[in-house]
């Protein structure tokens, strides 16, 4: 395990469910090593405002994994900027309007529902932009407000 900060490490920030294409994920995180220590220490902050640990579904992607997983040609997760998590000890729901809450800076917030559950995409930078996904690729505004968790 290579640790990046004290609760991220190597294989998590490259973790994916296609193998094939682990070798240019590891590439990719490799050439941006600055980069991904920061990611990492968002989301040690994230981890400590909503005080549970964050089980790491998708962070960096290459093009080839993007495109296969039917992520937005625009996506963070590209230039090593986004993160997607499910809190461990925490509704995604309830975690998502804590961050909102917190004021901690993002440029983008997204609840994604996935199978029966959600995940939360958190991608670097200062809009704070929040969105709701029901589906890969589609989004809709999300008014933290109206959850009221
Ligand atoms: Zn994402």
């Amino acid at each position: 395990m290579t640790e990046i900060t004290p609760h991220f490490t190597l294989q998590e920030m490259t973790t994916t469910d296609y193998e094939e294409f682990k070798t240019s994920i590891v590439k990719i995180a490799n050439k941006n090593k600055e980069k991904l220590e920061k990611l990492c220490w968002h989301l040690e902050a994230i981890r400590a405002i909503i005080g549970s640990p964050l089980a790491i579904t998708s962070a960096i992607r290459s093009k080839e994994l993007n495109s296969a997983i039917k992520g937005s040609k625009t996506s963070q997760h590209l230039v090593v900027e986004a993160a997607d998590f499910i809190p461990t000890k925490k509704s995604a729901i309830m975690a998502f309007s804590e961050i909102v809450k917190s004021g901690y800076p993002f440029g983008q917030l997204i609840l994604e529902k996935r199978g029966i559950g959600y995940l939360i995409h958190f991608g670097v930078g200062e809009k704070r932009q929040t969105l709701f996904s029901k589906e890969a690729g589609k989004y809709e505004p999300y008014d933290v407000s109206k959850v009221g968790a």
